[in-house]
């Protein structure tokens, strides 16, 4: 593990307090943004990130509803910052972003979690039922991409990893969240080709059925308990369980650690059937 500052940054102070064995070789003082982080899969990004030894700027539609996420990671000795952004909002994103380089310094890890579910039969989806999931998942992941490249593009160096889904391939009563989890999986594959150059990777986790507040509220929509909708959902994959938060936080570390860097335009399904 090296404690060299990466180019345009130094060290942190609170990084330097993680203990050794717990950063990733190359993950040390880098700055991550994980949105939609206040909760969930994003929590537990960010989380592990911090945990791998980078800086991470927790974003979420209210910085208020970060607190839990950021006292989790200083409680750890790591360093980390509450940030309140739309993320489908150009002005708000390029206010968070610019926020996150002035006090972290240049972000080099992107992980584009924020989500929204409006789930309806296509004869009773709305037209702001389907601009909403749109416009969260898909425009959202653009413009943090595009705020974010600029200071990746600076220091040659970049992680960019998109939350797809299993639905990417089509689920009943999902075809505003299917269009922009396979909108992501493109968007993903042309951000590899635009900035590999750069030394900038981007890919996607799809991940199946995954135990947070999202599926919870799924199981109440349907009128089962909890309990029996991840019974159902485990009976359908290979490991016979639901898949938990930091099972993706793991995988989304490996793409946004310096070794990935030659892993880039790939869609990474996890805890999916094999049919998908
Ligand atoms: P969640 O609902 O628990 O958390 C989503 C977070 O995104 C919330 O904190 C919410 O406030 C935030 N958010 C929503 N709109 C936002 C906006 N416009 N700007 C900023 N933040 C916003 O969801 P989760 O289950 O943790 O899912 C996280 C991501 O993973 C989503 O993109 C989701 O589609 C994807 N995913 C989840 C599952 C699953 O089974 N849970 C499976 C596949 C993919």
């Amino acid at each position: 593990m090296s404690e060299t500052p990466h180019p345009g940054q130094e060290p942190q102070d609170g990084i330097r307090g993680l203990p050794a064995e717990d950063a990733v070789p190359g993950s040390l003082g880098r700055v991550a943004i994980v949105t939609g982080a206040a909760r969930g899969i994003g929590a537990g990004t960010a989380r592990r990130l911090a945990a791998d030894g980078m800086a991470v700027a927790v974003l979420d539609l209210d910085a208020g509803s970060c607190g839990a996420t950021v006292e989790a990671i200083t409680a750890a000795g790591g360093r980390a910052l509450a940030v309140g952004a739309d993320v489908s909002q150009d002005g708000q994103v390029e206010a968070a972003v610019a926020t996150v380089a002035e006090e972290f310094g240049p972000p080099a890890v992107l992980v584009n979690n924020a989500g929204v579910l409006r789930d309806n039969l296509l004869f009773k989806m709305s037209g702001d039922d389907w601009d909403t999931v749109l416009s969260v998942h898909l425009r959202g992941s653009f413009l943090m991409s595009r705020s974010v490249q600029k200071h990746m593009v600076g220091q040659r160096y970049g992680r960019i990893v998109n939350l797809s889904s299993s639905s990417a391939l089509g689920n009943r009563g999902q075809a505003n969240y299917s269009a922009a989890k396979a909108g992501l999986q493109g968007l993903t594959k042309t951000l590899a080709i635009e900035l590999g150059p750069f030394g900038i990777t981007a890919n996607a986790v799809a991940p199946g059925f995954i135990a947070t507040d999202m599926t919870a509220a799924t199981a109440a929509r349907l009128g089962l308990t909890f309990e029996d909708f991840q019974a159902a959902a485990a009976a359908q994959v290979p490991a016979r369980r639901i898949g938990q938060v930091d099972d993706v936080a793991h995988a989304i570390s490996f793409l946004a650690s310096e070794g990935a860097g030659y892993v880039s335009g790939q869609v990474s399904a996890t805890g999916n059937s094999p049919a998908r």
